[in-house]
């Protein structure tokens, strides 16, 4: 992909815009292209669930870049959607009929929130991907809604505590034994569900959602037991999907994300960004992997604008220990690497009881993850030792600082 004259970069978020910075870095002084389905210029999603939903951070407060966009210039193709990809080329149809032609093509068009059936078309009922999807749930929580959260994931438990920070009475629903189960197992998902009942959240655990009642505006959520809870507002953080349906067809391949080499390159001339590639992790001995994180789009976007302006023969793979936050009342999560349930799991510092812990999890004698609650200069200590493949029990033996 060496010397391309034209880039498209397909997606004006977190991703895409640290690509285009990257090019531009690296000197690339070709036409630019980005384009994006939103209308806004690239923000930032956290405090969506966080302090704008809370009311205290405002839309300049969420702005991805803080300086002019002039010394990107850029091609900038806002408010309309990519429908389709020409890998040969490579070549982007956008909405409006127009195409972009191109000489190497970054796709970073994110993931979609996965909803809830609501065939009524019930208002009330929202989730959280974008400045307006906020906006929407922000007005709907200003009359003191009873507000029920279904899914407990991170959207879930952010949304719930924020809701509680200004005073409204909040019901968390989860099919799952324990909050965030998946992102950081269930003993200490067991201990945020605490934190979160403590703090006031109705949690019930283990529940299905049957289906969303309503006249018009929705009244209560019934559970698959028959049973049904009251609410004003509803807030679906059930998973998202990778935002790859305009790529049907384009020959890329597409299972659970946009399949990429170790270097995140899709097809000769497309390489994929941020939350929607799956590539082999070379520091996870090639695990297949699909991170949903900020952290991880951003050196996505950083190495894609590498690895278009690379010799195919030269490219780098792409290696990064995944690591994520969530701030939640006053604890911050932390999460380091690849943590999964059944993994062995120690705790080095702290303890569950005071929720100022570092949980430490190893697999086939290795050092894998590491989960901390308000205990930020270790969590990222600990990073270092998983990417340097620290043993299980060195990690226990020798904890950093
Ligand atoms: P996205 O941010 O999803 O951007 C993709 C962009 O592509 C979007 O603007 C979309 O409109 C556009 N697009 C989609 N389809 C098309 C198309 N066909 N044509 C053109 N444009 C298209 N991570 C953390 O680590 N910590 C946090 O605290 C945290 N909090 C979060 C809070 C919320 C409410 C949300 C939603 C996410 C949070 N995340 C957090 C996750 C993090 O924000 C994402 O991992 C990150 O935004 C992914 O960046 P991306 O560029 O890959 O995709
Ligand atoms: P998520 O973190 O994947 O959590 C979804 C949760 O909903 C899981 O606990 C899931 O359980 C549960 N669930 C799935 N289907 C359900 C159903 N029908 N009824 C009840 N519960 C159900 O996804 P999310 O919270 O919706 O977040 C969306 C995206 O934003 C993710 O990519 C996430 O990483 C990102 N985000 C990240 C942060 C952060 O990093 N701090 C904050 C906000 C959002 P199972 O796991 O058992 O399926």
């Amino acid at each position: 992909m060496a010397s391309p004259g034209r880039i498209v970069v397909v997606g004006a978020s977190l991703a895409g815009l640290r690509a285009v910075e990257e090019l531009r870095r690296l000197g690339f002084d070709g036409t630019c292209t980005l384009v994006g389905a939103e209308p806004h210029l690239p923000y930032d999603r956290p405090p969506l669930s966080k302090g704008f939903l809370a009311g205290t951070v405002d839309v300049d407060g969420i702005a991805l870049r803080r300086t002019d966009y002039a010394d990107l210039d850029l091609d900038l193709r806002l408010g309309v959607r990519a429908v389709g990809l020409d890998v040969a080329g490579p070549t982007v149809h956008l909405a409006d009929g127009s195409t972009v032609a191109a000489d190497a093509c970054i796709v970073a068009t994110g993931a979609t929130p996965r909803t809830l059936a609501n065939p009524d078309g019930l208002t009330g009922v929202h989730t959280v991907r974008t400045l307006d999807d906020a906006l929407a749930l922000r007005a709907d929580l200003a009359g003191s809604p009873r507000v029920v959260v279904v899914g407990a994931g991170f959207i879930g438990a952010e949304t719930a505590a924020t809701c509680r920070g200004l005073g409204l009475a909040v019901t968390m629903l989860e099919a799952a034994p324990s909050p965030m189960a998946r992102g950081i197992g269930t003993r200490l998902g067991d201990t945020l569900g605490a934190l979160h009942r403590d703090h006031g959240v109705d949690l019930r655990l283990g529940v299905g959602v049957a289906g969303l009642e309503g006249q018009g505006r929705v009244e209560r959520v019934r559970l698959d037991d028959g049973s049904a809870v009251d609410a004003d507002v509803v807030v679906v953080g059930i998973g998202v999907v990778p935002a790859t349906d305009w790529l049907e067809g384009s020959g890329l391949t597409l299972d659970n994300g946009i399949v990429c080499d170790a270097t995140l390159a899709a097809a000769p001339g497309v390489v994929a960004a941020g939350d929607l590639a799956r590539w082999p992790n070379p520091a996870f001995g090639g695990t297949v992997m699909r991170l949903e994180h900020w952290t991880n789009a951003t050196e996505m976007g950083v190495a894609a604008a590498a690895r278009v302006l690379a010799d195919d023969a030269a490219a780098a793979p792409f290696s990064t220990v995944p690591f994520v936050w969530s701030d939640q009342y006053d604890v911050k999560v932390q999460v380091a690497g690849h943590v999964q349930g059944d993994d062995d799991i120690e705790i080095v510092d702290g303890s569950l009881e005071e929720r100022r812990f570092v949980a430490l999890f190893g697999r086939a004698g290795r050092l894998t993850g590491a989960v901390a609650f308000s205990r930020p200069r270790l969590l990222m200590q600990y990073r270092r030792l998983i990417a340097e493949g620290t043993s299980f029990a060195d990690a226990l033996a020798a904890p950093p600082g």
